[in-house]
């Protein structure tokens, strides 16, 4: 059973701290999802009229709308979730962030950009961005407000609408997210609520685009959908994320970002540090420093808590499982481990895990909870094959003695992202394009690769003198003989060409 009781036509939301129940959604029909998406494509006949600026305004006094609700939102994040509210406002403050980003940069990114029309002088060339019409966003239930904050704001700049489908898990956050944009004075979202089913049914309604954050194994079946129509799809999906640590690198730091990034969001997070490599020299103060960080957090549902409930039980077997599997196959584990049912149904300590190698599950698929395991390798040379032999490729963390060395790391890793000395930098950072290689997905949101994701591209050339059709010339008139052909090619390309 997921979290939320799931019958034919509802949902109920639960918060997983407490076990209080929050509300309830509908589970929509095919049919009701094909209106929704009408109704997004009406809306969206006036919206993509505006202007760049037009555009750019409103998505301001979206930001005010959220502003002004920011903490009913948040609390709704945290209920929904289970994670602590300083968490839950994070992901509005990041709403703030990125529709300022999309309103400054936006305008920019999408102008029709004038290009090079070399070899054909004869014409100019430029580039234009053009709405699609209607987004299907599908989301996950990790950062109910944090991922719809990547993708709406740059979709709605571009002139679509959007129709989002939030996780089943947080289908409250969803619906009140849509009313508070769309309270800013037009509907340009617009909800629908509900399971797997609800989720494919929008992929076939004739959605110029969709976008998917999840699972690897959801967007196989997502793709399967959208072959039918070929609707294109962008997809940002999981993780799992190495640290390598090479000899001379900051050890303490290194461990507390570690701790850090394995537990916020209590691991559920597709850029946690999954898997550590740490050098020889380095391993043994790396793994004291990462217990002794690992020993300070503090559990539980308060505002000083850093680390809260597990959002979805079922994941808390999966955790269990992955420790099994490892713990039977010779790994340690330092601290936590276990449940901690003192606090609620869907804790799950902080957990530091050593002894660990490569063909334990624990090293190889994604565990999405809060599990750090630290391996020791015998060389940087080591710690980048083990890194890059992954399925996954989302991020990744560098720490090294100088910028130097962890940059000649970074460019051998096979990863969307590279944080040096730090972790999960990249995502906070709206004008860097977020993605990631591999199974981890591919396209890239945010930046300014985040507005022409969401835009038609069309290219345009017109004569820059006069009316002259150079295929008319060309194809109708009188040809170019082979040898004036060859003649021009050797002028313009032969040996003694330099460019
Ligand atoms: P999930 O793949 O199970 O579900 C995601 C969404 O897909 C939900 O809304 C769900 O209802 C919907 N869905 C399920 N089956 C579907 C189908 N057949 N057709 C269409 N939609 C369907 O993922 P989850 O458990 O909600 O989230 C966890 C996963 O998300 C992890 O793998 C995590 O790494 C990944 N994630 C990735 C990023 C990123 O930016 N790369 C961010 C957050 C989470």
């Amino acid at each position: 059973m997921a979290l939320a009781a799931i019958t034919d036509d509802r949902l109920e939301s639960m918060n997983p701290a407490t076990g209080e129940i929050l509300g309830s959604a509908p589970v929509m029909s095919s049919d009701e999802v094909t209106r929704i998406v009408r109704e997004a494509r009406d809306d969206a006949k006036d919206w993509s009229r505006l202007s760049l600026g037009e555009r750019a305004h409103h998505l301001r006094r979206i930001r005010g709308a959220i502003v002004s609700r920011a903490e009913e939102l948040a609390r709704l994040v945290s209920a929904e979730t289970g994670k602590p509210l300083p968490d839950a406002l994070l992901e509005v403050f990041a709403w703030c962030t990125f529709l300022t980003y999309a309103a400054k940069a936006g305008p920019r990114a999408l102008r029709p950009s004038r290009v090079s029309s070399a070899p054909l002088y004869l014409k100019r060339a430029t580039i234009t961005y053009e709405p699609y019409g209607v987004i299907g966003m599908i989301a996950p239930w990790n950062f109910p407000l944090g991922i719809p904050a990547q993708v709406i704001p740059f979709a709605l700049l571009a002139g679509n609408t959007v129709v989002f489908k939030p996780s089943e898990l947080t289908p409250l956050t969803g619906v009140l997210l849509a009313e508070v944009i769309n309270s800013a004075g037009r509907r340009v979202v617009r909800v629908v609520t509900g399971e797997g089913r609800t989720g494919e049914a929008l992929v076939r309604s004739g959605v110029d685009k969709i976008e998917f954050t999840g699972s690897a194994a959801v967007a196989k079946r997502i793709l399967a959908a959208a072959a039918d129509s070929l609707t294109p799809v962008v997809l940002e999906l999981g993780g799992k994320d190495p640290m390598i640590v090479a000899e001379g690198a900051d050890v303490a730091k290194a461990a507390r970002t570690a701790v850090g990034t394995a537990f916020t969001n209590s691991g559920q997070f597709c850029m946690a540090i999954e898997r550590v490599f740490a050098t020889r020299g380095v391993y043994d103060r790396f793994v004291d420093a990462a217990v002794a960080a690992a020993r300070e957090i503090k559990q539980g549902t308060g505002i000083d808590a850093n680390l809260g409930s597990m959002t979805r039980p079922q994941q808390i077997d999966v955790i269990e499982r992955r420790l099994a599997d490892a713990t039977a196959k010779g790994a340690r584990v330092l601290v936590g481990g276990r449940r901690r049912v003192e606090l609620g149904q869907n804790f799950f300590e902080p957990t530091v895990v050593v002894d660990v190698d490569p063909a334990m599950e624990l090293m190889r698929e994604e565990t999405f909870g809060p599990v750090l395991p630290i391996m020791r390798v015998e060389s940087v040379d080591e710690a980048v094959r083990l890194a890059n032999e992954s399925d996954y490729g989302l991020n990744a963390s560098v720490f090294a003695p100088s910028t130097a060395e962890a940059r000649a790391i970074a460019r051998r890793l096979v990863t969307g992202g590279v944080n040096i000395n730090d972790a999960v930098m990249g995502s906070g950072i709206p004008a860097l394009p977020f993605g990631g290689e591999k199974s981890s997905g591919y396209g890239r949101l945010q930046g300014e690769q985040g507005f022409r994701e969401f835009s038609r591209w069309k290219t345009i050339t017109e004569p820059r003198f006069g009316k002259m059709s150079v295929a008319a010339a060309t194809f109708t008139g009188k040809r170019p003989k082979p040898k004036t052909l060859l003649k021009v090619m050797r002028l313009m390309y032969g040996r003694k060409r330099r460019g």
